[in-house]
C-alpha cells in the first residue's frame, strides 16, 4: 500500500502527556466518524517518548507524525532533529503548548511540515493539517527527486559533451596525422616517380627505334601510367593541403572570385562550346578565395566536362539561405541517386578515363575545402538530367549586398532534398534562369 494515501493514514503520534493524547483519537476517531472518500482513516499508534518513536520509525512506515516536542527524553527542537533523522520522507507535523508557538516556528524552519495549537485542535482542522502536510511532504519529496533527476541528467550530459570534444580533438589529430602522412608519403613517392618517367621517355627517344611495335607500345604504356600515377599523386597533395585551418579573411567578393574562376577556365570552355553564366549576384563570404576558388572550378569544369551537350551549360547562382547557399547547374549527363555519396570519395570515379578524363579527386577537395569552411555540401541529379551541386559558405559579418536583406529568409535545411526535388520533376532551367542570366 502507498503510505502516502490519504485515505488510510497511518499516524505515529509522540506523545506523553495522557489527556492531549486522548484529544488527538478522539479528534481522529471523529474524523472516522464523518469519514467519506475526501477524508479517510487514521490509524493512531502512540509512543510517549523520543527512543520508541525512533525504533518505530525505523521499523515500520507511516503516513504522518504527529510530534509533541517536549517529551520525557527529549526537549525542544532537539526532538525534531532526532526523530527528521529517523523519518526519512514521512511528514512531521508538531503539536505545540499554547506557550510554544515561537518553537513550532522554529521547528517550521528545521524541516517539520506544519505544526498545531493542541489548544484548538478540532476534527476538521487536524484532519486538513494532516492531509496538507502530507501533500507538502509528497510535493517536497517530487521536487527533491526531479531536481535530482535533472542534475543527475545535466551531469550525463555534461560528461558525453566532454567525451564528444575529446573524441573530436582526437578525430582531429588523428586526421592531421593522416593527411600529414599522405602528404609526405606522396611527396617522397613523387621525386622517384618523376625519374622513372623521365628514363622512360629517355628510353622512347633513344632506344624507341630499336625496339619493335608491341616494345613501343609498352613503353608509351609505362609513359602514360607514369603520367597518370604522377596526377593522382598530385591530387593526393592538393587534398592533403587543403585540409588545414583556413585564414578566415572576410569580405570576399564571390563574384570577383567567380570571374577569375571564369577567366581561368576560358580555354576549356571555348573549347567545349559551353557557356557558363552568374545567373544571381553572388555574396560576400568568409575564407580562403584561393580554396573557395578552387571549389567552383572543380563544380565548373566538372558541369562542362561531364556534359554530352554540344553547346553546355552552366549556372552559378545563389540562393537566399541563411547561411547563403551557392550553386553550379548543369545540363550535362546527371548522376543516379545511388551515387550521390560515393562520388564524394577520393579516386572514385562512375566512368572510365577514355569517357570522361580524370582523377576522381575534385569533389573530394570540394567537400573537405568547403566544410573546412564550416560549411556543406550536397547535389540534386538523375541521370540524364543534369546535376546541380549546392555548397553553404559563412557569409562576411557586415553583408554587402542586397541578397544580405534576404538571407534569413529560407533555413539551408528547407532546401528540397534531392529525392523531393526530383519528384518535383527535371529542375534543370525549370526557373527563368534564361531571363535572370541576362541580369549579369
Ligand atoms: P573527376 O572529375 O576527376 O572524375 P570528381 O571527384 O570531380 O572527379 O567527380 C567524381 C565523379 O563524380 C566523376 O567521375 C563523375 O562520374 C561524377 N560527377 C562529378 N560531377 C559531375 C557532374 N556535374 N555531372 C555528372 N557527373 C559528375
Amino acid at each position: 500500500m502507498d503510505y502516502w494515501q490519504i485515505e488510510n493514514v497511518r499516524v505515529l503520534l509522540v506523545e506523553d502527556n495522557p489527556i492531549d493524547a486522548r484529544t488527538v483519537r478522539e479528534v481522529l476517531s471523529e474524523a472516522r466518524g464523518a469519514m467519506d472518500v475526501r477524508h479517510g482513516l487514521f490509524t493512531v499508534t502512540r509512543v510517549e517518548r523520543l527512543e520508541p518513536a525512533l525504533e518505530l520509525l525505523v521499523a515500520e512506515r507511516f503516513g504522518v507524525v504527529l510530534l509533541d516536542l517536549r517529551l520525557p527524553d527529549s526537549d525542544g527542537l532537539e526532538t525534531l532533529a532526532q526523530i527528521r533523522s529517523a523519518a526519512g520522507n514521512t511528514p512531521i507535523v508538531v503539536l505545540a503548548g499554547v506557550d510554544d508557538d515561537r518553537l513550532a516556528l522554529a521547528a517550521i524552519q528545521q524541516g517539520a511540515q506544519d505544526f498545531l495549537a493542541k489548544g484548538r485542535l478540532e476534527s476538521s482542522l487536524l484532519r486538513r493539517t494532516i492531509r496538507h502536510a502530507v501533500e507538502r511532504k509528497r510535493g517536497e519529496v517530487q521536487l527533491r527527486r526531479h531536481t535530482r533527476e535533472v542534475e543527475l541528467a545535466h551531469a550525463h550530459i555534461e560528461k558525453q559533451a566532454q567525451e564528444l570534444k575529446r573524441r573530436t580533438e582526437q578525430l582531429d589529430r588523428i586526421n592531421r596525422e593522416l593527411d600529414d602522412f599522405a602528404y609526405i608519403a606522396s611527396h617522397d613517392l613523387k621525386e622517384p616517380l618523376r625519374g622513372i618517367s623521365a628514363y622512360c621517355e629517355m628510353l622512347l627517344e633513344d632506344y624507341g627505334l630499336k625496339l619493335d611495335d608491341g616494345g613501343q607500345h609498352k613503353l608509351e604504356t609505362l609513359v602514360n601510367l607514369c603520367n597518370r600515377l604522377e596526377t593522382l599523386i598530385s591530387d593526393l597533395l592538393t587534398y592533403c593541403r587543403v585540409g588545414g585551418p583556413t585564414p578566415a579573411e572576410t569580405g570576399i567578393d564571390l563574384n570577383a572570385v567567380t570571374d577569375e574562376v571564369l577567366d581561368t577556365l576560358r580555354p576549356a570552355i571555348d573549347y567545349r562550346n559551353a557557356t557558363v553564366r552568374v545567373v544571381d549576384h553572388l555574396p560576400t563570404v568568409t575564407g580562403d578565395p584561393t580554396l573557395i576558388g578552387m571549389a567552383i572550378s572543380n563544380l565548373v569544369s566538372n558541369g562542362i566536362k561531364f556534359n554530352d551537350n554540344d553547346r553546355p551549360v552552366v549556372e552559378i547562382g545563389c540562393l537566399p539561405t541563411s547561411p547563403p547557399t551557392i550553386f553550379v547547374r548543369d545540363d550535362g549527363i546527371g548522376i543516379a541517386e545511388k551515387h550521390h555519396e560515393a562520388i564524394f570519395t577520393i579516386f572514385r570515379r562512375l566512368h572510365t578515363r577514355k569517357e570522361y578524363d580524370g582523377s576522381g579527386a575534385g569533389l573530394t577537395i570540394v567537400r573537405k575545402i568547403v566544410e573546412s569552411h564550416g560549411g556543406r555540401v550536397w547535389l540534386e541529379s538523375e541521370r540524364g538530367s543534369g546535376s546541380t551541386l549546392y555548397l553553404t559558405l559563412e557569409p562576411s559579418e557586415a553583408p554587402s549586398d542586397t541578397l544580405a536583406e534576404t538571407a534569413a529568409e529560407i533555413p539551408t535545411e528547407e532546401i528540397a532534398t534531392p529525392v523531393e526535388s526530383a519528384k518535383k520533376g527535371p529542375h534543370w532551367m525549370s526557373q527563368p534562369a534564361a531571363e535572370r542570366a541576362t541580369r549579369r
